[in-house]
């Protein structure tokens, strides 16, 4: 069995979706389970579809049903397809208007119409030009999370029931909402942005498939991304461990949970592009050998707050490190990165709804240090085996940011030994990419 995964762009259009047939065909021997995202920018048009209901009070589906019945039409398919999910959506957002709630439980109802419309188009497509398919909503056939909303995480059982639910099922191509889930009690969760890779590695391990492909509008894992560097080169192959780190640290090509499954069931994960089936993309295995270049790829992470806490007295007291962290902890903030020296400690985390819980953070550990915050700071990581360890490439990498006139504010070495890191401002994020690229790679 092959899961096959198509992102947004491509199931983003009627020509896309003709596309995506091509290649499920090219598979049909290997028993193929697929699974969609939602067509491309529409679970943004989603989100912000609750925002207008819950600010303004106004219903606007507009542009969501207009790219819905446009490529219907666009496909020859019944037009009225998916006007119970349209429906229910309108219903979903004229609650958010008159009880005026966002919490993540209703975000996720809202942003599930996505996937549960694309899985839809899709399989009637392929019913249409003669191959035997069938939707399925993943929480139907066995996805059930946790109730974290906005980023659920399968429970155990939920890969004995795919498995069971999927096995039975080689007569046929399923086609399988990638994203969404439901927690026990039935709620719909998902699995948080970009998080369609994770239920395609959820379900290869599920059914133990040969290989995950997640298909796409680039060329694999690059060098880096090719939105800010032109040069950026596909890499061939990668290990689990690498992409882990690149993902985590902002390849968006790949949401970073997905590596988990895989790396558990020994599972290679191949990362292609849909709009050039034949080019082999990235195949990433648990081992692989060394590139030419110690550096594999750069990866950029925007939007990041730098924490500082300073004290004098610090070394000497007991349990300092404890408290900071059950702090952060208690406050649900999870920190990427941590540099420490004697009389300070410096973190790094994401910016979204940080702001209240930085106050109580504060309030918190008043009295045990003085405490710097800084928004607007950006996270460039090199990924490589043996980087950690290689002197004279930290030192390239250290000079090529010097030279250009940017400033570092934290620098810190992976665990992982395959990871460097550092803070930078926001502004020279992408300049820095740039240039470190081009002593690495061009
Ligand atoms: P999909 O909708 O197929 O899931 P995404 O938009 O989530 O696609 O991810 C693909 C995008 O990831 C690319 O268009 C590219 O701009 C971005 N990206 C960021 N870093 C990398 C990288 N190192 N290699 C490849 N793509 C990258
Ligand atoms: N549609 C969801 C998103 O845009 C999930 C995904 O595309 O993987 O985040
Ligand atoms: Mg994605």
């Amino acid at each position: 069995m092959v899961v096959i995964k198509f992102g947004g762009t491509s199931v983003g259009s009627a020509e896309r979706i003709k596309n995506l047939t091509d290649i499920v065909k090219a598979h049909r021997d290997r028993n193929p389970i697929v699974v969609v995202s939602a067509v491309g920018g529409i679970t943004d048009k989603l989100l912000a579809a609750a925002a207008k209901a819950y600010q303004k009070r106004e219903i606007d589906t507009q542009e969501i049903v207009d790219n819905h019945k446009q490529i219907l039409s666009d496909l020859n398919l019944d037009s009225n397809l998916v006007d119970e999910e349209l429906k229910e959506l309108e219903e979903i957002l004229f609650v958010i208007s008159r009880i005026r709630d966002q919490s993540p439980k209703i975000i996720d109802i809202i942003s599930s119409f996505g996937e549960r419309m694309s899985a839809k188009l899709v399989a009637a497509y392929l019913a249409s030009i003669g191959i035997s398919s069938q939707s399925f909503n993943a929480y139907d056939i066995g996805m059930i999370t946790d109730s974290n909303f906005g980023a659920a995480e399968p429970l155990p059982e939920a890969f004995d029931l795919l498995n069971k639910n999927l096995s039975g099922l080689s007569d046929l191509v399923p086609i399988v909402t990638g994203f969404v889930a439901k927690n026990e009690e039935g709620q719909i969760t998902t699995l948080g942005r970009g998080g369609s890779d994770y239920t395609a590695a959820i379900i290869g391990a599920a059914v133990k498939a040969e290989e995950i492909q997640i298909w796409t509008d680039v060329y694999g894992m690059m060098t880096a991304n090719p939105k800010i560097v032109a040069e950026a080169k596909s890499i061939l192959r990668i290990s689990f461990n690498e992409a882990a780190e690149l993902a985590f640290f902002g390849a968006k090509v790949l949401h970073p949970k997905t590596i988990i499954p895989a790396v558990k069931s020994n599972i290679p994960v191949t990362i292609l592009n849909s709009f050039d089936p034949d080019h082999e993309g990235t195949t990433i295995l648990a081992e692989v050998p060394v590139g030419d270049s110690v550096v594999r790829a750069i990866s950029l992470r925007k939007d990041i707050t730098l924490f500082k806490i300073k004290s004098s007295r610090m070394l000497l007291m007991h349990g300092f490190l404890a408290k900071l962290f059950e702090a952060f902890d208690k406050n649900q903030i999870s920190v990427d990165m941590i540099a420490t020296s004697e009389i300070s400690v410096s973190m790094t985390f994401d910016n979204k709804n940080v702001d209240e819980k930085l106050e109580k953070i504060k309030q918190e550990l008043a009295g045990i240090g003085e405490i710097y915050i800084e928004h607007g700071k950006a996270i460039i990581s090199l990924v490589g085996i043996g980087l950690e360890n290689d002197l004279e490439a930290l030192n390239r990498i250290s000079s090529t940011i010097l030279n250009n006139g940017i400033q570092i504010h934290l620098i810190s070495k992976g665990a992982s030994e395959i990871n460097i890191g550092f803070v930078i401002d926001d502004k020279d994020g992408e300049k820095a990419v740039k240039c470190l690229h081009k002593e690495f790679f061009e």
